[in-house]
């Protein structure tokens, strides 16, 4: 809705930009089928799922405690297609 900040970083941060949290998701995009130890990491929540179709720039990291999105920092070619 414009008007939020939005956080970016160049790599995996120590600490949620917004809250402090060192409880960082990797958003893992695309097909999840090839990512080693998929449920150990969903359940421990060192991973989420950003989905198959990743349209425009979408978030590299997420928040567990605030959910706040993190950009990565340079907006090269992303994940993107599907
Ligand atoms: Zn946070």
């Amino acid at each position: 809705m414009g008007g939020e900040t939005k956080h970016r970083s160049a790599e995996r941060p120590a600490r949620c930009p917004a809250c402090g949290s060192e409880r960082i998701a990797e958003i893992a995009w695309g097909n999840p089928a090839g990512i080693p130890d998929l449920g150990k990491r969903l359940r421990e929540g060192s991973l989420v799922l950003g989905g198959i179709c990743a349209r425009g720039e979408v978030p590299a990291w997420r928040c567990n405690a605030c959910g706040a999105s993190i950009y990565r920092e340079e907006s090269g070619p992303g994940p993107t297609g599907c």
